[in-house]
């Protein structure tokens, strides 16, 4: 448990040194604390120390976690993993967040399920940088067209974009994808986008993120240790 703090405490140092390195303000990158296969106490204790956002891949583990912790305050919830039309109920009721979006359908859905009394949900969508066969995510030549789809959609807020690399040759590797995702983004922004977010880079990878300007990063090992099991991820490996 006491871990859990420190590595907290790194985690925020790393950040920090990258973005002074990067001569950037580390105030305007968000740590989202990925707590999947881990249980809810650490969840708490991470938000006894101040943690307020956290990712979750697997939606029946999340509402698990969810129902179990109830409400803590300024507890922001992400969700991180892929979204298949028969989850977007319960992403759309249950998250602040939705990092995956890739398809106009889901968007279409994920609209039409926010409950109105909820601010809007806040979105992005994935890019598959790498042209992976094993990863989600739309190309680069899809986004402009999905993009402008999602933007018009009410109770949705497109937020920007994110994407998870290529497990990576090294930093230089790294920065190259990381900074292709930051060109689409400032490419949308040009078309008249308002888009503020870069979700991109995890516990091998925030540095190279931070660099390339990642405004929210993913971390789950750095701070909470190895994933407890081994699960299916339903095409979005969960890292490196
Ligand atoms: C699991 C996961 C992470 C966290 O990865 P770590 O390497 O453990 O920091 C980040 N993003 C996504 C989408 C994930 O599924």
């Amino acid at each position: 448990m006491q871990k859990i703090d420190e590595n907290l405490t790194k985690v925020t140092a790393r950040v920090q040194h990258a973005a002074h390195q990067a001569g950037r303000n580390p105030n305007e990158i968000r740590l989202v604390a990925v707590s999947k296969t881990h249980p809810a106490g650490v969840v708490a204790q991470a938000w006894r120390h101040g943690q307020r956002c956290f990712g979750e891949s697997y939606l029946q583990e999340a509402l698990a976690k969810q129902s179990q912790l109830g409400p803590l305050e300024g507890l922001e919830w992400h969700f991180i993993g892929p979204i298949q039309s028969n989850k977007t109920r319960a992403v759309a009721q249950h998250f602040a967040w939705a990092h995956c979006v890739d398809r106009e359908r889901i968007a279409r859905r994920l609209s039409a399920q926010r409950p109105p009394e909820l601010p809007d949900l806040q979105v992005c969508i994935q890019i598959n940088i790498d042209q992976e066969a094993s990863k989600a995510g739309v190309s680069l030549d899809e986004l402009p067209d999905l993009a402008h789809q999602v933007a018009a959609l009410p109770r949705l807020q497109l937020r920007g974009l994110m994407a998870i690399p290529a497990p990576s040759q090294g930093e230089a590797q790294q920065r190259a994808s990381f900074a292709r995702v930051r060109e689409a983004l400032e490419a949308l922004q040009a078309q008249g986008l308002a888009l503020d977010t870069l979700s991109m880079g995890m516990s091998g990878d925030l540095e190279a993120a931070v660099a390339e300007g990642a405004t929210l990063i993913r971390v789950g090992t750095d701070i909470f240790g190895p994933r407890r099991e081994s699960r299916s991820t339903d095409g979005n490996k969960p890292g490196p």
